[in-house]
This record gives C-alpha cells, sequence and structure tokens, in this order.
C-alpha cells in the first residue's frame, strides 16, 4: 500500500494552555474578560473612536459545533485518518484519475456539507457586530457558515469556499449544487448508492467501522468502489463557457473542449476543468484576498482568535493547544486585565452567546432582537472579483 500523505503535519501532545486570566476557567470569567477586552477603548488610533476595532480571526474548530470534523482531536494534536490523503493542486490539474477519486469522493460528502447549519458562534460573533464591537471576520474555513449567518458583515474567506466551483481556465464560477446534480445525472450508479446510504444514515457518523456497517464499504485507501462502477469511471462535466467558447490558449490558439455524448468532460480536451473553489494543498492564496487579510489585520486594534496567532491585544479561544501559543505566552501575565489580552478554553458555541447576552444586559441600548435566520449563498459574489 502506497505510503498516505498527510494533510497535516502530526504533532505531538501540545502543552495545556495556561488560561488568563486565572478567572477566565470558569465561564463567568471568561465573560467578564472578554467583555474587558472587547469594550476597552482603542489604544492605538485614537481615530477609529468609536467604531468596532475587533477582527475576529476564526478556525475549524468553530464549525465542530455544527457538526463538521475539525483535524484536531480533543487535546490539539491532529487527528490523523491514515487513509486520507487530500488531492493536491497540481496533481488535481494535471491527473485526470486523480480529479475522478476526487469527484467521487466530493459527490457523496456534498450532502453533509449541504445540510450543516452556521451554530451559535456564528450567530454570536453577528451579534457582535451588531452590537458594534466588531470589525470584520478572516476565517481559515470553507464551509460558508459565516456568509450564512452574518451576510452584512464584511467577512474574507481566507481559504475559499466550497459552495462553488471554479474554472481552472476561464475562472467562472457555477453553484457547487448545480454541480452535484450534474455528478448524479452522469454517474447514475452513484448517485442510487447516496440515495441508498443517505436513507441508511450511514454518512451521519465519521466513525469508519459505523460507516460500514450501514452499508459504505472502502478499500485500503479509503476508496469506494462500487461494484459495476469503480470511480475510475466516475464522470464529471466540463466548464459550460469554456465548452461554448474554448479559451485562448499562450500561443494565440484555441483550446480545445471536448465532452462524450452525455456532457462529461474528456481527456482529449486542453482546457474547461473546474474545482471547487477552495485553496488546495500546495495551491496559494490569491495575493488579493491575502493583502486584504493582512491589511484588515494590520488595521485592527485587537484580535479575537476562535478555534484555530501578531502583536496586538489578542483573545485566544481554542480547546487544546494552539501551535505557536508558547511563543505568544511570553509577553501575558496571567494576573493581567481581561483588555489585555486574554487566553480561554470554553467551547465558543457556549461562551459567545453567553457573552452576548451579557454585554446586551450591560449595554443600555435597545438592541432588537430578530430570531437567528440563516441566508443560503447560492453561487458565490462575495470575493469572487478577487479571485477572477
Ligand atoms: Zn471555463
Amino acid at each position: 500500500m502506497r505510503k498516505p500523505y498527510m494533510r497535516i503535519p502530526f504533532t505531538g501532545v501540545l502543552a495545556a494552555p495556561t488560561i488568563i486570566p486565572e478567572s477566565a476557567k470558569a465561564l463567568s470569567g471568561a465573560v467578564a474578560a472578554l467583555e474587558e477586552f472587547l469594550v476597552a477603548p482603542s489604544s492605538s488610533s485614537p481615530l477609529s473612536g468609536t467604531q468596532p476595532s475587533t477582527v475576529v480571526l476564526t478556525g475549524a474548530g468553530i464549525s465542530v459545533a455544527s457538526g463538521l470534523a475539525d483535524y484536531r482531536g480533543a487535546k490539539g494534536t491532529y487527528r490523523v485518518n491514515k487513509t486520507y490523503r487530500p488531492i493536491y493542486y497540481h496533481e488535481f490539474l494535471n491527473n485526470n484519475e486523480a480529479r475522478k477519486r476526487y469527484w467521487a469522493r466530493s459527490f457523496l460528502g456534498w450532502t453533509t456539507l449541504y445540510k450543516a447549519k452556521p451554530n451559535a458562534s456564528h450567530f454570536a460573533i453577528k451579534h457582535l457586530n451588531d452590537l458594534g464591537l466588531v470589525r470584520s471576520v478572516i476565517t481559515q474555513n470553507v464551509d460558508s457558515f459565516h456568509s450564512q449567518a452574518h451576510p452584512n458583515l464584511h467577512t474574507i474567506e481566507l481559504h475559499g469556499y466550497l459552495r462553488s466551483c471554479v474554472c481552472t481556465s476561464c475562472h467562472e464560477e457555477l453553484p457547487r449544487d448545480d454541480f452535484q446534480g450534474e455528478l448524479a445525472r452522469l454517474n447514475p450508479t452513484w448517485a442510487a448508492f447516496l440515495r441508498e446510504i443517505l436513507a441508511s444514515g450511514a454518512l451521519d457518523t465519521e466513525n469508519p467501522d459505523e460507516r460500514r456497517a450501514r452499508g459504505i464499504k472502502t478499500n485500503p485507501d479509503g476508496d469506494i468502489d462500487l461494484p459495476g462502477a469503480p470511480y475510475t469511471t466516475f464522470r464529471y462535466p466540463a466548464c459550460p463557457r469554456c465548452l461554448a467558447s474554448p479559451p485562448p490558449t499562450a500561443d494565440g490558439t484555441r483550446a480545445t473542449v471536448e465532452v462524450d455524448s452525455d456532457g462529461a468532460w474528456i481527456p482529449t480536451s486542453t482546457a474547461g476543468i473546474l474545482k471547487p473553489a477552495v485553496v488546495m494543498f500546495g495551491e496559494s492564496i490569491h495575493h488579493t484576498v491575502k493583502a486584504v487579510a493582512e491589511k484588515m489585520v494590520d488595521d485592527a486594534d485587537r484580535l479575537l482568535v476562535l478555534g484555530t496567532i501578531k502583536k496586538k491585544p489578542i483573545a485566544i479561544v481554542n480547546i487544546g493547544g494552539v501551535r505557536g501559543e508558547d511563543v505568544f505566552r511570553v509577553d501575558l501575565d496571567p494576573n493581567q486585565h481581561g483588555s489585555q489580552g486574554i487566553r480561554v478554553e470554553i467551547p465558543t458555541d457556549e461562551l459567545l452567546p453567553t457573552l452576548v447576552k451579557q454585554l446586551r444586559s450591560s449595554n443600555a441600548q435597545n438592541i432588537h432582537e430578530a430570531p437567528d435566520y440563516i441566508m443560503k449563498i447560492q453561487g458565490a459574489s462575495t470575493f469572487k472579483d478577487m479571485l477572477s
């Protein structure tokens, strides 16, 4: 069996965090420290006045309460699924077999993400913005939960988003859900299998043994081969725009975009390959996205780091140790005030809603309390211009 590549290098058990201030070990103390952190007057930018100056940084930990797996284990170590081998960008671009394998897996996995919803942490960030305390969000997550929970709060999705596919030739985007429909049409045996395993509840669990018991059988590489429909025969559509009008190549001629009789991309093509609109391993974050995120951090007075480290008052809310935490801790005094920096280890979906409630009660303003609702984002207009 070939040696699997690991998505994230395995690390040993990280040191347990020192909770700062000491009182933040309890929920009430953590809420009080965070309130102090968020409402402290701006020291570095007097011009910002009463404008919110906190930028929130989020990572995978914030989506765990939505049912999405975190790569990190309970103690901050990385869970390694030994059969899981991520696809690299160059491999996706150059290897049709690798693309078939990717899309076959993605076809089965999409429903789980599509049905998942933002959780109390995402909505609490919306409320912190409503309270005038949060200016913007930078997330590493590709699940679009931030855009769904707070569509009006400026959010940068550093690693892209799974809600869309993007053409590697013309950069046109199309909704992943429409693409899913095309995958189902082109791969009827897989579509029937997906209906079957959805009905069995096999996709409701991340546990490989339970999945096997409910009808998902994987080979030693972790792939699913269906009788009569191995993933090597999996088909995926070409970019509709490139198919209609093949893009020019570097030498000025037209690229070739060809499909079979059902509309599936075929390997005689030299363009029109769709990929998920996420930054794949081995692929760089677009320089514009990176520059915007860096400016947001530079302009902020303080950073609230949730579930995922600059020299600013910083509040870290994360279960388990954070890589580089020992460096961060050097400047922190365990007896300091919440306005100077905080280290908390309480789940965000428990801590943030309590914080919002506390801020509302200590805030004299009358805040209109509308129920949390979810905006389903179709397509991807948010940062399309930056990525094209
Ligand atoms: Zn295209």
